[in-house]
């Protein structure tokens, strides 16, 4: 459930929203072809000097590409969870719900850096921030900035081997079940909020070498590109990629917000750059 997407107050599902912006797609002159798997990307393969999209046995061609392919967020798979995301439980940092969780106490999902910023970012306004980890510990995952960080936060606590089992409210998240997996024990704990910072994937496994990306897969753009692919001594433009006329947009690109918002307005910034290419 997408809920702070400008002109949707009540929210969308993402598949309503997908579904919308189809159709609309459509009416523009869009042609779509659904329900096939890009499955490699030859760079210039074409005859005419185009790049060669492959679709399994098939292929089509393009002068310009744009990837938007997303990322496949790890899911945390409790059911009545779930059913509460956008209304408590939040798969990101979801800094626009700070506020919400003013003087109350909420839990953190995960060992990374990512999850530590939203613990420091969200003790701010929460009367406490608990980090939940199945392992014995940050050490291995996080920061050693970011550990001290925490530690020196009375309003910060990690609970290591745990996992969240289960959880509820009417309408909005107001407890969870955590299991400590050592002692195998269950307790009910009072949350107002629940953030899911369990990592996400890029779905980009496809790419050719000539595409640049970060160390965990992240397409690389504009300033971030290295800086031996550059023409002249300068970085192509934002959203372009290390190859001429292949674009980048939304959560697959690296520094992304992992919003859709900002996944939409990018992929409105790539037109001009697309029609400068092709001019
Ligand atoms: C549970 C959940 C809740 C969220 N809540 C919010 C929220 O409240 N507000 C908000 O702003 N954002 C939210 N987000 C994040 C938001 O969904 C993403 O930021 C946004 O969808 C990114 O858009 P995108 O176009 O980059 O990628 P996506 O929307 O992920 O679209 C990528 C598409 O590419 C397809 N694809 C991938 N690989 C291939 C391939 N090889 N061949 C063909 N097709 C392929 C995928 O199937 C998918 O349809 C949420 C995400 C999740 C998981």
């Amino acid at each position: 459930m997408i809920r702070n997407y400008l002109g949707f107050p009540r929210g969308i599902s993402g598949m309503r929203l997908a579904l919308r912006a189809r159709t609309q797609a459509v009416r523009f002159g869009a042609r779509f072809l659904a329900g096939q798997e890009v499955t490699g990307l030859s760079i210039g393969g074409g005859p005419d000097g185009s790049h060669v999209v492959q679709l399994g046995d098939d292929t089509v061609r393009g002068r310009a590409i744009l990837i938007a392919t997303g990322v496949d967020y790890r899911r945390l798979d409790v059911e009545p969870l779930e059913a509460l995301v956008g209304r408590g439980v939040n798969y990101g940092a979801a800094a626009s719900t700070s506020r919400e969780v003013k003087h109350k106490d909420v839990f953190v999902v995960g060992g990374g850096n990512s999850a530590g910023q939203a613990a420091v970012h969200l003790s701010r306004f929460a009367r406490h921030v608990t980090i939940v980890v199945r392992r014995d510990g940050l050490a291995e995952t996080m920061s050693n900035y970011l550990i001290r960080e925490i530690e020196g936060n009375p309003r910060i606590s990690v609970r290591p081997h745990t996992i969240v089992t289960d959880g509820g409210g009417e309408g909005h998240l107001e407890w969870l079940s955590l299991r400590d997996t050592e002692a195998g024990v269950d307790e009910r704990v009072e949350a107002a909020g629940l953030y899911l910072l369990l990592g996400a994937q890029p779905t980009c496994h496809w790419l050719p070498p000539e595409v640049a990306r970060d160390d965990l897969g992240f397409v690389l753009s504009g300033a971030d590109t290295p800086w031996q692919s550059w023409q002249g001594g300068r970085p192509p433009a934002p959203y372009a990629t290390t190859v001429p006329g292949v674009f980048v947009a939304g959560d697959i690109r690296c520094g992304s917000m992992k919003r859709v918002a900002s996944a939409s307005g990018e992929g409105a910034a790539v037109v001009p750059l697309v029609h400068q290419h092709l001019a």
